[in-house]
């Protein structure tokens, strides 16, 4: 007899910041595809199992992707903890196990994404300082031209840099757009657009 026992899912929202922790059942997760939808609605987890093995789709909050990531059915059900990671950073991005672990590695994965938010604020340290140079200079390129605008209607907006994405925030409506600046593909994702629309928050 197999025990229906509880699973825990979580990673943190490249949206809204916030960890997002589910509980699952063995049972639940065997039988169905796992959605978990960050309640701030703009990302979402996938995990199904297949045969033998899980595939999860994770949003990443370090470079902006989403990561592609498999392991055995049995690992993903009975382990005490599995921790994935983004392939760019080398930073988890998505943790699965007993309820225990998987917060205090939630909780541990939050003081490191702080950690990286002010130091990249205070001394412009970043995931690949050529790729954010090259995505921030498209940005500015774009702008020049006057392609950045937001869905409200407004032209006026300011930016934000972080670790590895840079954030179009409109400054009439709040509304935010992360351009994801982590990779080359990165680059080439930028160079092929003449505008950027923020689009409104709801
Ligand atoms: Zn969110
Ligand atoms: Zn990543
Ligand atoms: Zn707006």
């Amino acid at each position: 007899m197999v025990q229906d026992t509880k699973r825990f899912i979580s990673y943190i929202c490249p949206h809204c910041r916030q960890s997002v922790i589910v509980e699952r059942s063995v049972f639940s997760i065997a039988a169905s595809p796992v959605h978990i939808k960050c309640p701030c609605g703009k990302s979402e987890l996938r995990a199904e199992m297949l045969g033998d093995r899980v595939e999860l789709e994770v949003p990443c909050l370090f470079c902006g992707h989403e990561h592609r990531v498999s392991c055995s059915s049995k690992a993903f059900l009975y382990q005490t903890a599995l921790a994935f990671s983004c392939a760019a950073s080398g930073l988890d991005c998505c943790y699965v196990g007993e309820e225990g672990p998987v917060y205090a590695a939630t909780a541990r994965l939050e003081q490191a994404v702080d950690k990286l938010e002010t130091e990249s604020a205070q001394q412009g340290a970043f995931l690949d300082e050529l790729v954010m140079q090259e995505v921030l200079s498209e940005i500015k390129d774009i702008a020049q031209r006057g392609g950045i605008s937001c869905a409200c209607g407004s032209k006026e907006w300011t930016f934000r840099v972080n670790f590895s994405s840079v954030d179009l925030i409109c400054k009439k409506c709040g509304a935010e757009m992360r351009i994801p600046a982590a990779t080359a593909d990165d680059i080439d994702d930028i160079c092929c657009k003449t505008n950027l629309v923020i689009r409104g928050k709801r």
